[in-house]
């Protein structure tokens, strides 16, 4: 019977043929398709992963060496373009559209020997924060299918939990793919603003977008992090930085053990007293294995949410306002008397409830009248943010944070709540506003059964350091 640990065993595995391609393939099918309920997944490619499946074992066959992520068993949030594939941002408004190229990163992946297994459900236009905006339904939390699985990318990261593949891609512009992995159990990375192209990645906010990757654990990120990071003529916002071989040094232990944490941030009121319990003994046992950890004074912590929201629904009404039902997408089969009533008509029903919220927000945040109270505002808010973390990090290696203030909720609980809803979003819009790669690492259970994740960000583009010191406090919890 095949069973994932990594991909390192995996390909150890192939190897020595103990196991195939194909039989990998065909395991997390029928794993994906016995989960049908949770509704992770809105496309299959079933026919297609077989056929890359049969190649790839040729080659092991032939005694070629293995590629980097040969034959690894890759997820796609629907935000990431795939040729000739359906991509529509869990909304009705793309409904039977087709991407016409393959976003950067799924080409550095097939290239790589990866294999696209299918198209995940997410909430609309990444969205949301429970995967409860999608028009596909809501997904399913596998732990318990009562709760959400988080979201944003909800479906990517139930995909991870139930094994229904190996690693999944998913978009974080303020915490859609750290926040879906403390609710699910597993491991999430938003890498610093500018690691990955964002080249055919469907644009939410575009100064606070990044891909980010599941997996169940840290070596698995590395793996595919090496591949899908670097420079991109295509995304004049990636950095030209050369991409270390993170896989080699992630278990590697760091010199770097200058730790802070934001003290109003474990006071915070909204934070369960279980999350902060845990984490007080994380930071004890850090301090017994020898790091200095700080507690640092953050006076702005409840100002990061409004940033966040005016700025991101500003830059996602200018965004979104490309879906006219013109050239692509939904059009409207009601009358259209004039073109504006065609534009309408269109963007009234394609768009689901949340995203009309935040293109209204945006828009207002934007209008004359406004511009200076709360986008220009907000601008220089997040101009004191990225400051203050400069500083911060001349003294300090990382921030470790709660990721999410509770565990996963039940399905309904928030949803008529939107301000709740963003509240929420405390702990990991921080990374977004200043760009910083942050992680969430499994490492805790709840009294509720429910896991829960530890955040951790580093200074930008200090990744090898994230991901060295993650490796060693999940060691610290063994
Ligand atoms: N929950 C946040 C929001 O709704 C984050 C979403 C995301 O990272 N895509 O905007």
């Amino acid at each position: 019977m095949f069973r994932f640990t990594t991909i390192k065993d995996y390909h150890n595995n192939l190897q020595s043929g103990q196991t195939t391609v194909v039989e990998a393939v065909r395991f997390f099918v029928e794993a994906a398709k016995g989960g049908a309920s949770l509704n992770a997944w809105l496309s299959i490619y079933e026919d297609e992963a077989l056929v890359a499946a049969k190649q790839l074992d040729e080659h092991i066959r032939a005694g070629q060496p293995l590629l980097p992520l040969h034959g690894v068993i890759v997820g796609l949030k629907d935000v990431i373009a795939y040729k000739n594939h359906p991509l529509s941002a869990a909304s009705k408004i793309l409904e039977n559209f087709q991407s016409i190229f393959d976003a950067t990163v799924v080409e550095k992946l097939q290239a790589a020997g990866a294999i696209i297994l299918g198209r995940q459900n997410c909430d609309e236009f990444a969205m949301g924060s429970s995967n409860e905006n999608s028009a596909y339904g809501p997904v399913k939390n596998g732990i318990d299918p009562t709760r959400v699985p988080g979201g944003s990318s909800g479906g990517s990261a139930v995909a991870v939990q139930m094994n229904h593949c190996m690693i999944s891609l998913g978009s974080d512009t303020g915490g859609s793919v750290r926040q879906p992995a403390d609710f699910c159990g597993i491991v999430g990375l938003k890498p610093s603003y500018g690691r990955i192209s964002r080249y055919g990645l469907i644009a939410y906010a575009s100064s606070f977008d990044q891909i980010g990757i599941f997996a169940k654990s840290v070596t698995d990120v590395a793996a595919v992090l090496e591949i899908i990071a670097g420079s991109d003529a295509f995304d004049s916002t990636v950095s030209e930085l050369p991409v270390p071989a993170y896989s080699a040094v992630v278990d590697e232990p760091t010199p770097k053990k200058r730790i802070a944490y934001f003290k109003e941030a474990l006071e915070h009121p909204s934070l369960d007293p279980a999350i902060k319990a845990a984490i007080d003994t994380t930071i004890q046992s850090m301090q017994k294995a020898g790091y200095t950890v700080d507690a640092v004074s953050f006076d702005m912590l409840d100002l990061v949410v409004p940033t966040y929201y005016v700025l991101t629904t500003a830059e996602a009404s200018s965004n979104l306002s490309r879906y006219d039902g013109v050239k692509f997408g939904h059009r409207s089969s009601a009358e259209n008397k004039d073109l504006t009533a065609l534009y309408k008509n269109a963007r009234s029903e394609g768009f689901g409830k949340e995203v009309k919220r935040r293109i209204m927000l945006g828009t207002f945040v934007l209008s004359a009248g406004y511009f200076d109270a709360y986008f220009t505002k907000a601008q220089q808010i997040r101009k004191l943010l990225v400051d203050g973390a400069t500083q911060l990090f001349k003294n300090y290696d990382a921030i470790i944070l709660p990721t999410v203030p509770s565990p996963a909720f039940l399905i309904g609980d928030n949803a008529k709540d939107p301000v709740a809803m963003f509240l929420a979003d405390i702990y990991t819009v921080y990374a977004n506003l200043v760009g910083l790669p942050a992680i969430s690492i499994p490492l805790y259970k709840h009294h509720s059964g429910l896991p829960f994740g530890l955040q951790v960000m580093c200074a930008p583009f200090e990744e090898t350091t994230l991901l060295q010191l993650s490796t060693a406090i999940q060691k610290l919890h063994e």
